[in-house]
């Protein structure tokens, strides 16, 4: 399928129709949006640019309690810009997709450097900064300093791909394009008006116009929705045919020492939960005792396996064997190192940790208690 045409011209519809669809959307704003939310702060792009990252792939429901945690700890770029990784990654744990943590506290670090602490308030600045795009850009400048940029998360596509029945998967580039060019028709011309049009846009795609079940009766956009009109609002955005994921398997050793503390190690910066820490890895084709002989060169002792764990990403399913096994003090004194810690499962400290690993930390505390 390609893209069906605008209704008219290369705007995406005609020009009452477009005026339209910005009146009714803040309209319906105005009366069933979201007002209220924590990171709704005039003039102050840190706060949006936090909340921005945290809602991609995340709920707004979700997130609310780990933003306010957040900027609990650090309420400013500077603040963000002089924690430790470790620390910033801790108050990530829970929330995934840790690489988006790892870009933000390096964005703090390049905004305290290039631009003396102050977040910058130039598109093509803002676009620079590790782990922005152009719609988190367009978004953190329209909601925060009133620039008139259109934004085009998951939540805005869905309802533009409906509105003007776009078809053909959003990943293809001409797609975008035409959606792009969407978002840019439906802005009001006004900048006063771009962040509460943003963000009426961003909440009619997560309440009313949902992945499925759209509440197309209760929707501003009803009158000229050509998916409605259609009867098919749930064909729209096209969804790819996604082989099914893989899975992988890998055994965690859970080393444990004579006062049953648990060995814990930084992982690689790059990679799957880069820089949190978590138990060492064999693969499955190893025998975990020998693996740590041959890896650690200490003797350890087996112990019963515990029961398998299940963790998904987005390309992948992790199937994991926790493979707890008994060391002597003196062999764990042997392998701590700058990387490596031994720590009490119940208090792990000011740790980024998977949630996988977060669930047998405390697992093995309960087995303590
Ligand atoms: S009418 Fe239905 S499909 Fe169209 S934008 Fe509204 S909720 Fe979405």
């Amino acid at each position: 399928m390609g893209v069906k045409p605008p209704p008219s011209g290369a705007t995406g519809g005609p020009p009452d129709t477009i005026r339209h669809f910005g009146r009714a959307v803040l309209r319906w704003y105005r009366q069933h949006g979201r007002h209220d939310l924590p990171w709704q702060v005039k003039g102050d792009p840190y706060r949006v640019w936090v909340s921005e990252i945290m809602l991609q792939q995340t709920q707004v429901a979700t997130v609310i309690p780990f933003y306010e945690r957040f900027i609990r700890r650090f309420p400013d770029v500077v603040t963000l810009a002089r924690a430790r990784v470790d620390t910033v990654l801790s108050y990530w744990t829970g929330l995934g997709y840790y690489a988006r943590a790892r870009n933000l506290h390096r964005a703090a670090r390049i905004i305290l450097k290039e631009h003396d602490g102050v977040f910058p308030d130039e598109f093509g600045s803002v676009l620079a900064l590790p782990g922005i795009g152009k719609s988190t850009a367009g978004a953190i400048l329209s909601l925060a300093s009133d620039q008139r940029h259109p934004i085009l998360d998951g939540n805005v596509r869905r309802v533009l791909a409906r509105y003007f029945a776009v078809a053909g998967e959003t990943s293809r580039k001409d797609i975008q394009a035409a959606l792009w060019q969407h978002a840019e028709a439906v802005l009001p011309k006004r900048d006063t008006l771009a962040a509460p049009f943003n963000q009426a846009m961003m909440d009619l795609g997560a309440l009313v116009c949902t992945r499925s079940k759209p509440q197309c009766r209760v929707c501003p956009l009803v009158g000229n929705c050509q998916a409605y009109a259609l009867g098919t609002p749930d064909a729209f955005p096209t969804r790819g045919n996604k082989p099914a994921r893989p899975t992988r398997e890998v055994t965690f050793i859970i080393l444990t020492d004579p006062k049953g503390r648990v060995l814990l190690e930084r992982r690689p910066a790059s990679g799957i939960w880069g820089g949190l820490w978590g138990f060492p890895e064999c693969s499955l084709g190893e025998t975990p005792v020998h693996w740590c002989q041959h890896r650690f060169h200490i003797r350890a002792t087996g112990s019963a396996a515990l029961p398998v764990m299940h963790h998904g990403f987005t390309h992948y399913v992790l199937k994991i064997h926790p493979q707890p096994l008994r060391v002597s003090h003196a062999a764990g004194a042997k392998i701590e190192g700058r990387d490596r810690v031994w720590l009490y499962p119940g208090a792990p400290g000011r740790r980024g940790l998977a949630a996988p690993i977060k669930q047998l930390l405390e697992q093995l505390d309960k087995k303590h208690e």
